[in-house]
């Protein structure tokens, strides 16, 4: 099938065919003539599907008549995190390069005024993250009744991060004439529960089956204990020719240690989690992007949607405790057909972890060992009691293959001077995070769970608040007129001349001395 069979228009065909793509993938090729037909579409696809043309070009089409007016716009996408916002605002440039409309993005650790002063000259997308979108309802810069259509993308990671309610409230406010298309990579109940709220007789698409890794990403699995997680990492970093890797932890404080670990160990790492501040985050992945830095480390914020090519690998330096976040973190290799290779760091205490994973991939992980590095067996835990074993799935340990180095075929960009033998194993270097893994207490899963919820619930918008009072903060600095006490406005009485107080009258039942 081509583009040019979806019923899209010249200008958007031109655009599309510009940016290189010959043929429409399976969810741009069901949703599109759906959406031009102005249905209520319910989506169930991952990113890398082709997903977000699959909207925007349609939505294109449909804005090119008419003009938003200012403060009203006309349409909403809402995305989960500000990055999948940024790069849906930048497929939204590419595409509508031939048509002349208005976007506005709405991300929290921007200037308020810049967001305002787009919404005065009148939007036809408006693309946001829920806090800021609320942010500025509340505060009376954006108006919604002239919504004619609402995107809710990732609605399964807007449930994970705790933003139903936000979305709740805000589809509430639009008018209940409108189109709404609502995409999720799995609908679990409470999804399908807000799709049956917010659709209205919609166009079920489906492509691939939910949580499927692509075949060109080749994985593996290393079990090591605890306190030799790094030494892992540093030995495939160093022999398997890595080329750039994303590096997710579950903890966002576990990424700013691993981070340090690894750049002390001369490596060109990066770090990006939800603490920092969205002028950093941006930085940081640009710079990942254009190659000046080779790792980065991060939590769940970067495993969803973001879209760099290229991308040799992928580490999870902590199994994710959810299966699904496993999918979605490796699917940041192997991308647009090229190959890509994602090992995962185990401790004995994934035993459960792993086996989810497996369960919902419908295959074992191939076990590698680390020459050098013990290798313990996972644990699980059956009926209350521990087991000690290699996990239904799993291979004997006598088929798990001792990792080989990769022959090269990437320019070295590891550390120079620094070969295993040298930093990797220094033990002066490596004190302080040994020793800090050491003297952890042993793992409560329970707990390490609640920080990880913890690290991605509201996120957005507990940062959303922390950068404006800092940009409040920053924008005070800017006025720099100093102003002492009352300033240029002293009240007039503080001015007039004091009359001197009357002398006390004599107290007569006080004797005089
Ligand atoms: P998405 O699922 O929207 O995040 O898209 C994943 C990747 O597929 C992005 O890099 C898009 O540029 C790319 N892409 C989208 N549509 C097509 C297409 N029809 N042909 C080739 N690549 C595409």
């Amino acid at each position: 099938m081509h583009f040019s069979e979806l019923g899209l228009g010249p200008e958007v065909l031109r655009a599309v065919e510009e940016v290189g793509y010959t043929s429409p993938t399976p969810i741009q090729e069901k949703a599109i003539p759906w959406v031009l037909q102005g249905r209520d579409v319910l989506g169930c696809a991952q990113t890398g599907t082709g997903k977000t043309a699959s909207f925007t070009l349609p939505m294109i089409e449909i804005l090119a008549q008419g003009r938003a007016k200012a403060r009203m716009p006309r349409s909403l996408i809402l995305e989960p995190t500000r990055e999948l916002a940024a790069q849906v605002a930048e497929n939204f440039e590419l595409y509508g390069k031939y048509n002349k409309l208005n976007m506005a993005l709405l991300i929290g650790g921007e200037s308020f005024g810049d967001q305002i002063k787009k919404l005065e000259r009148g939007v036809d997308v408006l693309i946001a993250t829920p806090g800021r979108m609320m942010d500025l309802f509340d505060r009376g810069n954006i108006l919604l009744t002239d919504i004619k259509i609402l995107v809710i993308d990732e609605a399964d990671r807007m449930l994970d991060m705790g933003f139903i309610p936000d979305i709740e409230r805000i589809v509430g406010l639009l008018p209940k004439i409108r189109q709404t298309l609502f995409f999720s990579a799995t609908m679990p109940p409470e999804i399908k529960r807000l799709a049956d709220q917010f659709l209205l007789n919609p166009r079920e698409v489906t492509v691939a089956p939910p949580a499927s890794p692509a075949a060109t990403v080749t994985q593996a699995l290393v079990v090591v204990d605890e306190m030799d997680k790094r030494q892992a990492l540093r030995h495939f970093l160093k022999t398997d020719d890595v080329k750039n890797a994303f590096i997710f932890c579950n903890r966002k404080k576990d990424v700013a240690t691993l981070h340090q670990s690894l750049v002390k160990h001369g490596f060109n790492a990066g770090a990006l989690h939800g603490d920092m501040v969205q002028s950093k985050r941006t930085e940081t992945l640009e710079a990942f992007k254009t190659g000046k830095l080779d790792l980065l480390v991060c939590s769940d914020v970067a495993a969803r949607g973001i879209d760099i090519s290229g991308v040799s690998h992928v580490f999870n330096f902590d199994v994710p405790f959810h299966a699904e976040d496993y999918v979605h973190r490796i699917g940041r290799t192997g991308r647009a057909g090229k190959s890509g290779r994602a090992f995962s760091i185990a401790s004995p205490d994934d035993g459960k972890l792993v086996l989810a994973i497996e369960k919902l991939i419908g295959k074992e992980i191939p076990r590698v060992l680390v020459d050098g590095l013990e290798s313990p067996e996972l644990e699980f835990e059956e009926g209350g009691r521990r087991r000690r074993g290699r996990g239904a799935a799993a291979p004997k340990k006598d088929k798990a293959e001792v990792h080989r180095p990769e022959p090269r075929r990437h320019q070295d960009r590891r550390p120079r001077d620094q070969g295993e033998d040298v930093v990797a194993d220094s033990p002066e270097m490596d004190a302080a995070p040994r020793a800090s893994a050491e003297a952890r207490p042993p793992r409560s899963e329970s707990r390490d769970r609640r920080d990880y919820r913890e690290d991605r619930r509201g996120d957005e918008r507990r940062d959303d608040r922390r950068d404006d009072r800092r940009r409040r903060r920053e924008d005070q600095d800017d006025d720099r007129t100093p102003v002492i006490g009352f300033g240029d406005d002293v009240p007039a009485f503080i001015l007039r001349a004091a009359r001197p107080p009357k002398p006390a009258e004599p107290d007569p039942a006080e004797p005089e001395v």
